[in-house]
């Protein structure tokens, strides 16, 4: 009864909402991106794209970890995995993501010693059980999942576990905003900010985003209801020609974010030049270590050379990244590229574009 009745609640709430959003729609074109696959993966499922006026556009944007990591960093740790003694460990989405010639997954298929953690913490772990061997941990995700990584690196620091490193490809979301506003080829009029990041680093982030570029910025939940509350407080800035940082997710976000989490990763990562893919270096958008913890990274500990990356010639995932098309532009998509043949990065997470369209758009 209860379930049913939050259903009831929903239902009237996006309609309210989604009547809201026709009410102010815009007098002329204007685009909306999401920068948090959670987002996009709740747009395409809930068709909240369909419920627009004719000139707003929502647009998706870097938000997904596995995809925004480049080709070089996974054919690097692809080589590491091959080091004698080596036991890689990473989340399980980055087992298909394809690198240059073979993935994670076909590694260890070919017998290397690659392990999935739920946890950077099952890797430390995993350390403290085989002192004679050398355990990776693949680093990966935003300003979400970093302070569980440098959790994980202190808890290896104060148990004297030697034999733990991290390949950091660890990057932070504010530094991405900047260089798709500045790129000139994308015209953006507004984002709807990640709920999780901003949780951990409260809403300062935005406010250069919003005071050098004039680009409103709304903190969104992830319910449909959360997202098309968003879309209205970002419809009413443009309306009122105001630029400001909103928290519509106000049941999670903080403006001060969690000083707790924010202390750790200052301790143990410093800002840092990050390759993302389709949008190049970006300086100071990744995370690397500080001199204290300086022995637990794997990329000074394994110093190899993969020869010069190599993706798929009709492969769009960067285009995708910066939001210049859609999944459905590629003539790969739902063809060759599929989740079971994944032909990019995007097609295999989660909160993966192409992933997301191809379960649930259309
Ligand atoms: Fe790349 Fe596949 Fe997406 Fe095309 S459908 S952009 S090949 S991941």
């Amino acid at each position: 009864m209860i379930r049913y009745l939050e259903e009831f609640r929903n239902k009237n709430a996006a309609r309210s909402l989604t009547a809201t959003i026709r009410e102010l729609a815009p007098e002329r074109p204007r685009f909306f991106m999401e920068i948090c696959g959670g987002h996009t993966l709740t747009a395409v499922k809930f068709g909240l794209h369909g419920l627009l006026p004719e000139t707003l556009t929502l647009k998706s944007g870097p938000g997904c970890p596995v995809c925004v990591t480049s080709q070089e960093y996974i054919d690097t740790a692809l080589l590491i995995s091959r080091e004698p003694g080596v036991i890689m460990t990473s989340f399980g989405d980055m087992m298909r993501v394809p690198g240059s010639s073979t993935s994670l997954l076909k590694e260890k298929a070919a017998g290397r010693d690659i392990r999935i953690c739920l946890s950077p913490r099952d890797a430390v772990r995993i350390a403290a059980e085989h002192p004679d061997r050398q355990v990776v941990f693949l680093g990966i995700g935003f300003e979400t999942t970093a302070p569980t990584v440098a959790m994980a690196v202190k808890e290896a620091n104060a148990r004297g576990l030697s034999n733990f490193t991290v390949f950091s490809a660890l990057k932070t979301m504010p530094e991405a905003m900047r260089a798709l506003l500045s790129g000139g080829k994308l015209t953006l009029d507004g984002f709807i900010c990640p709920g999780h990041v901003t949780a951990v680093t409260g809403t300062r982030i935005y406010e250069p985003i919003t005071r050098e570029f004039g680009t409103p910025c709304v903190v969104s939940g992830f319910e449909p209801t959360d997202m098309l509350a968003a879309l209205v407080l970002l419809l009413q800035q443009l309306r009122e020609g105001r630029a400001d940082v909103e928290i519509q997710y106000t049941r999670v976000v903080r403006p001060e974010g969690n000083p707790f989490a924010r202390g750790v990763l200052e301790e143990v990562f410093q800002p840092a030049d990050a390759a993302w893919r389709g949008l190049g270096t970006i300086p100071g958008s990744g995370l690397a270590f500080t001199d204290v913890f300086r022995s637990f990274d794997a990329a000074s500990r394994f110093q190899v050379a993969p020869p010069p990356a190599r993706e798929h010639p009709g492969c769009r995932c960067g285009e995708i990244m910066r939001g210049t098309a859609t999944p459905e532009a590629c003539p790969l998509f739902k063809k060759s590229c599929t989740p079971e043949n994944p032909i990019g990065a995007c097609m295999v997470s989660a909160e993966g574009a192409c992933g997301i369209y191809y379960r649930y758009a259309g």
